[in-house]
């Protein structure tokens, strides 16, 4: 008995140390969302933060630099980096593809007084976690099966109706 409740405890310990192991960990990401950067612009402003997007639109070239525009859903916003960076991504979203999903640390500037006091954020670093891709146009497999059971269904009941129909003794009205 002594044993089993040795064991509870063992495993108990066990749970909460990587608890408290994992919570350090979040507390220490610094990646925040477009939406929260914006409304809280204040704080964030010249701080190194870690933001993740899909890249859209084009890329706007300036010198040896370009601007990326990138969208987590919650917004969009402006990325400030080397062309050479910039160059490392394949695809930007629009109608026809999904753009590349982008881990950027950089820096935010709330009114950034080198780019027209505009909200951006100048990268440092980036990597893409997803590469885009074309957006698919073909029908899913389950729709077409779908479709297909449906249309032998049809089929199958329209033929038994009309076997029902040429059974049926009188037809006053057919014909
Ligand atoms: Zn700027």
């Amino acid at each position: 008995m002594e044993k089993k409740t040795n064991l509870i405890h063992c495993a108990l310990v066990v749970v909460l140390s990587l608890c408290l192991v994992s919570s350090p960990v979040l507390a220490e990401d610094n990646s925040v969302s477009v939406n929260e950067l914006i409304e809280n612009s204040a704080d964030y402003n010249g701080k190194s933060i870690a933001i993740t997007g899909e890249a859209i639109g084009e890329c706007l070239e300036r010198g040896n630099n370009a601007w990326v525009n990138i969208s987590d859903g919650s917004n969009a916003i402006g990325i400030w980096m080397t062309k050479e960076e910039a160059e490392g991504i394949t695809y930007y979203g629009d109608y026809k593809y999904t753009g590349d999903t982008l881990v950027i640390t950089g820096v935010f500037y709330e009114a950034c007084k080198e780019h027209g006091g505009e909200p951006d954020i100048h990268c440092s670093a980036f990597k893409i976690s997803k590469a885009g891709e074309m957006k698919s146009e073909k029908i899913p497999a389950a729709k077409i099966l779908l479709a297909a059971g449906f249309t032998s269904l049809a089929l199958i009941l329209y033929m038994t109706y009309r076997q029902l129909l040429n059974k049926k003794p009188e037809r006053s009205n057919a014909d």
